[in-house]
């Protein structure tokens, strides 16, 4: 115990972040680092943006853009974001009340929860659950109430192309006097699942009915390898009750750069600046006009970035096939689940801690996403967003598993 300890019988972490530990990203990411593992684990691309990305990043440099932007967003990129939305999905957006730029899509979240809810609020997010979510909900005093998805059957001969779905029952019955929000992650992290338009249409609903916020978590939105994305804000009465959250790290592969947005109502947008100015008030201006740049490049830059990871998405799964695992084929996001039980690892998160030393490949354990670890103790969550030869030596060192299962 150090000096400071000593002096205080309470501990030093505030209750509001007690529990939450170190995040499962940053622990398999410094096991691939320590063992020079193959990192399936955290999400983030081991290859480059496009040149015009990076270039356009240079430029903003040598242009002098080193000051603080303004605090929603500096105007070329609001108004690139405006007209991103209006060109995919047909919503008008006021670059000047209606869209603020921020530090990642986390800080969006963040600002977006603790601007809206009062201590003892209840706000609703589907389980598995991207670990910021239960730790902002807590910082903002407010209640998680985490929705199950149903987990498939996930078989040898690796035909469970039904991969994880939403029982919009389950979401509509958790719903009580004090839900304030629903924080919807669609496409999903960890599962990969794009919530089709009927689902979506049923949430709408609800949120009608109920009164809710819908605060939309959308990084994937360009990772779609089946169906197609539909923004909530887009299905009737949804317009002027949601907060639509994205950011350029998956859509542009610069994941470091963590420049993120909130499109919302004048009303909405104005409580989200309110706490999003105290938080880190403006964030890399450079980068922002960077962004603004390559939202403005032909459509086929992300495409591409799409096609790349629909390629690396099959190589993945048909590997883990091939080495009897069975493996969902995701239709969105960087992640494939896979099921180690048949290998002889019936305990992800044992797994994933060994793993990394010992056969030098680091992945992240479903049990992280998830309160009851028990539906889904031998998943795991294998990154896509890896260059072809890196997911080959991952095969590569996995198959040791399938020729001699622990
Ligand atoms: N939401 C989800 C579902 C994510 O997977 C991530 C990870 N990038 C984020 C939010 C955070 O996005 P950002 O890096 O833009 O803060
Ligand atoms: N979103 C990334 C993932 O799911 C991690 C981001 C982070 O480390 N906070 O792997």
């Amino acid at each position: 115990m150090n000096s400071l300890a000593r002096q205080t019988s309470r501990p030093l972490l505030a209750t509001r972040l007690q529990g939450f530990g170190t995040t499962i990203f940053t622990e398999m990411t410094e096991q691939a680092v320590a063992h020079d593992a193959v990192n399936l684990g955290q999400g983030f691309p081991d290859e480059d943006p496009h040149p015009a990305v990076v270039a356009a990043a240079h430029e903003a440099l040598d242009a002098g853009h080193h000051q603080y932007a303004p605090g929603p967003g500096v105007p070329s990129l609001r108004e690139a974001i405006a007209a991103h939305q209006q060109r995919r999905y047909g919503m008008t957006f006021d670059p000047s009340t209606e869209i603020t730029v921020t530090f990642g899509a986390t800080e969006a979240i963040a600002a977006t929860v603790l601007a809206l809810c009062e201590e003892g609020d209840e706000v609703l997010v589907l389980e598995p659950t991207y670990d910021c979510y239960s730790a902002v909900i807590s910082m903002a005093g407010a209640k998680e109430v985490r929705v199950p998805l149903e987990v498939p059957a996930l078989s040898s001969d690796g035909g469970a192309e039904t991969g994880f779905t939403l029982d919009v029952n389950r979401l509509i019955s958790a719903v009580t006097p004090r839900t304030r929000a629903l924080l919807l992650n669609s496409p999903h992290n960890p599962t990969g699942l794009v919530l089709d338009t009927a689902t979506l249409d049923a949430i709408a609903s609800c949120c009608v009915e109920n009164d809710l916020i819908a605060i939309t978590d959308e990084v994937y939105e360009h990772l779609v390898y089946e169906g197609e994305h539909v923004p909530l804000a887009t299905l009737p009465g949804m317009r002027d009750r949601t907060v639509t959250i994205s950011s350029a790290g998956k859509t542009f592969s610069c994941t470091g750069w963590k420049i993120g947005w909130a499109c919302a109502s004048p009303e909405l947008t104005g409580a989200v600046r309110a706490a999003k100015q105290f938080l880190s008030f403006a964030g890399g201006t450079p980068l922002q006009h960077a962004i603004a740049r390559a939202l403005s490049l032909p459509d086929d830059t992300i495409s591409e970035v799409t096609a790349t990871h629909r390629r690396r998405r099959d190589k993945l799964v048909e590997g883990l096939r091939r080495l009897g695992v069975p493996a969902l084929r995701p239709a969105g996001t960087y992640f494939v689940t896979a099921d180690l039980a048949p290998l002889g690892h019936s305990n992800a998160m044992e797994f994933c801690r060994w793993a990394p030393s010992g056969i030098g490949v680091a992945a992240v354990p479903f049990g992280a996403f998830v309160l009851d670890p028990e539906p889904v103790r031998s998943l795991v969550r294998f990154a896509i967003c890896k260059s072809e030869h890196v997911l080959a030596e991952g095969l590569r060192r996995l198959e040791s598993l399938a020729r001699d299962p622990g």
